[in-house]
């Protein structure tokens, strides 16, 4: 029985290796991985009479064929791994009880891409190898010389061997997937799958036209006279000879600093502009490494602490179909429920019906989803298909799952939409938009309470929130005097959100935040605004004709103004916008990276704005200066090669400062 388990997963293991390392095609996500893993591992241990040289416990990677293969001059392992933090713990106390207290840890994040291993002959880089099976790799210098942060020649003419990991930052694979996209080509999964596909190609072109870097992480050291003699100086080392060392590594003073680096980067991660899977901690003496070793895959110095997985593989059971607040019909993927970044899963994205098609993706199959910035999950692709004979691709529908009305398809636009202007489930959705956090923000008011409102006819449009009372809320299912007082209250004190936020609520055509706040900095006031002429608003930078034309309509739409002056009368007025005074940043784009040490984020936004300036998340060539704080991402670098101003905080400070005293 236990054989015949150990054999199964020993089969099912290589079978994953396989996909993930020669075909860069993964048909598992990693948790599941490591599950299967751990599980082998855990049965060997018990079962030591069962362990063979050839189980994927005692190997590392793999290697392809496509390559001329590379003997390593010093083996490359992988890492041992855990998920929780008790592991951590015991691991470092076995250390401690060995070499004593004062055992230092250094963390690093743990880069999800592919690992290298590049030689230098008197400073000048002469081979580049993949790192395979650990013994043997792929030798892909042409490739690696594409990539322009790895350097050719180095500062000092020394013999060394650095081993990194190569990455495609995230912001490039979203770019190039909708690339291939358009092209009709093979999507990757993930920034990992693409950096090891691009810089795994055999024409080197192909590779130079990718965006790749690499953050180096370890070196030997053998042939460098007085060389350091922790990791951490090491890492100084590689640094001033002019290698790309990750800004954000730390060094601790035991595991519990190290507990607390994990438990800050679980959540910062989602800033950086590079995957990243987990932290690696690594014993900071040589010293005490040399003394400890290797097992047969993995230094017993170092372990890593994985993040909980953003990715997941499930079945797709159903299909179901939403109605938005501007009357799309979107389908939605029903789940087998998952674990996926630390929550259960049994919904995800599909954005439309197009994307279905290009999916290809029908009832039963097995499917990879992922969260990233946004709080649903989304549909990546099909992983296996289950019975596709049997199966029909999924049809388009032709009635709104809200009202029975026709659905239509606009020009230019890929979604379907309800043809009816009172659909019941677009007001729905409405209300739940106007309540929601994004618009008008106001506690206590969710997607079912909205239900009950709407369904006693209490609640039709906006304005009737204001006109709820006591007594009336006091009609809904399960809400008594203190609540009903909760969500008077909660309504009443939405009554002066700001401008931005009642424009946003309003679900004018084609006018989300970003629209609202250019048109709020504006205007100033919902009359200004009412009054703008199409010409004016279509001349706003940042808006245009069509969008001009939207706006225009909306607020000369005679159930609209109704609406409006209900509002109105009803106490729901935005407080004025403070119109920018200063033009110091007039026609300028500011982005901000890396951490500010006097304001946070948002405040260094306001403060663009307020001096007449435009804000931004990402650089282009249109970036008038960048503000960098402290670890800046890879905006600064591309800042950098496109020749934007960049800007210290205490610099940009210093110039809203003068401002000041000017005004
Ligand atoms: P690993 O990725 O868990 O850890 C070792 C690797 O971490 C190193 O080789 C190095 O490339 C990398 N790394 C990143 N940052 C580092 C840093 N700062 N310092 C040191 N190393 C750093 O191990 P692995 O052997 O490459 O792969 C095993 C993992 O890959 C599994 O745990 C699983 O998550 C994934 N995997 C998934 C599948 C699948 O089918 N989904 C298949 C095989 C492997």
């Amino acid at each position: 029985m236990v054989l015949d388990r150990i054999n199964f997963l020993k089969d099912e293991i290589n079978k994953h290796n396989y996909q993930y390392y020669v075909e860069d095609n993964p048909l598992i996500d990693d948790y599941t991985y490591d599950q299967l893993f751990a599980e082998l591992k855990k049965l060997e241990e018990e079962h030591p009479e069962y362990k063979t040289p050839d189980s994927p416990t005692q190997r590392v990677g793999s290697v392809s064929e496509k390559f001329f293969p590379y003997t390593h001059k010093h083996r490359l392992y992988s890492l041992d791994n855990t998920y929780n933090y008790e592991d951590l713990e015991i691991w470092y106390k076995k250390i401690v009880e060995e070499y004593g207290n004062n055992v230092e840890l250094v963390c690093e994040l743990k880069i999800d891409g592919l690992a290298i291993s590049l030689t230098y002959e008197k400073g000048l880089f002469t081979t580049g190898v993949t790192r395979g099976d650990g013994v043997t790799g792929e030798n892909i210098t042409p490739n690696l010389k594409t990539v322009r942060s790895i350097p050719l020649k180095l500062f000092e003419d020394v013999d060394i061997e650095v081993r990194g990991e190569i990455y495609m930052p995230k912001t490039s694979f979203e770019k190039l997937n909708e690339e291939n996209m358009e092209k009709g080509e093979k999507l990757f999964a993930n920034p990992r799958n693409a950096a090891a596909g691009s810089i795994r190609q055999l024409d080197s072109t192909i590779t130079a036209k990718r965006d790749l870097s690499i953050w180096v992480y370890s070196s030997i050291l053998d042939n460098i006279p007085n060389s350091p003699q922790t990791h951490y100086d090491s890492l100084m080392y590689l640094k001033k000879l002019g290698f790309k060392v990750n800004p954000n590594i730390r060094l601790c003073k035991d595991v519990y600093e190290a507990i607390e680096y994990c438990k800050e980067w679980e959540n910062k991660r989602a800033e950086l502009d590079y995957a990243t899977d987990g932290v690696v901690i690594k014993v900071n003496s040589f010293a005490i490494q040399n003394d400890m070793g290797f097992t047969a895959r993995a230094p017993k110095w170092a372990t890593a602490f994985k993040f909980p997985p953003e990715e997941a593989v499930t079945t797709l059971e159903d299909f179901e179909l939403g109605v938005g607040k501007t009357g799309a019909v979107t389908p939605v993927a029903i789940l087998k429920p998952v674990l996926l970044a630390g929550s259960t899963v049994s919904r995800a994205s599909l954005h439309n019906f197009d994307e279905i098609r290009r999916l290809d993706v029908r009832k039963g199959d097995k499917v990879l989803i992922k969260k990233a910035a946004e709080i649903i999950p989304k549909v990546i692709k099909v992983v296996e298909t289950e019975d596709r004979h049997s199966k029909n691709p999924y049809g388009v529908p032709r009635k709104c799952p809200g009202c029975g009305s026709r659905l239509e398809v606009r020009a230019g636009e890929v979604n379907l939409y309800c043809t009816n202007p009172d659909c019941p489930a677009v007001n729905k959705a409405k209300l739940e938009f106007w309540a929601s956090k994004d618009a008008m923000d106001i506690e206590f008011i969710g997607p079912s309470m909205i239900q009950q409102l709407y369904d006693k006819g209490l609640v039709r449009n906006p304005a009737d929130f204001y006109r709820l009372t006591m007594d009336s809320l006091m009609t809904l299912n399960l809400v008594k005097e203190k609540s009903a007082a909760n969500i008077y209250n909660a309504v009443q004190e939405s009554k002066t959100r700001s401008l931005k936020r009642f424009l946003t609520a309003l679900v004018i055509k084609n006018v989300g935040k970003e629209t609202a706040d250019i048109l709020a900095n504006q205007y100033g006031t919902l009359d200004n605004l009412m009054n703008a002429s199409a010409e004016e608003l279509a001349a706003i930078n940042g808006i245009g004709g069509k969008i001009g034309d939207d706006i225009y309509e909306f607020f000369h739409d005679e159930k609209n103004i109704k609406m409006l002056e209900e509002l109105k009368a009803l106490g729901v007025v935005p407080p004025p916008v403070e119109l920018p005074k200063s033009e110091l940043f007039k026609g300028k784009t500011l982005v901000i990276t890396g951490t500010l040490n006097d304001m946070t984020r948002d405040e260094a936004n306001e403060l663009i704005k307020k001096f007449g300036g435009k804000a931004a998340s990402a650089v282009s060539k249109n970036t008038s200066y960048l503000v960098a704080g402290l670890n800046p991402g890879s905006k600064f670098d591309k800042a950098q090669k496109l020749g934007v101003i960049i800007l210290t905080e205490d610099e940009f400070l210093e110039m809203i400062k003068s401002e000041e005293k000017r005004l």
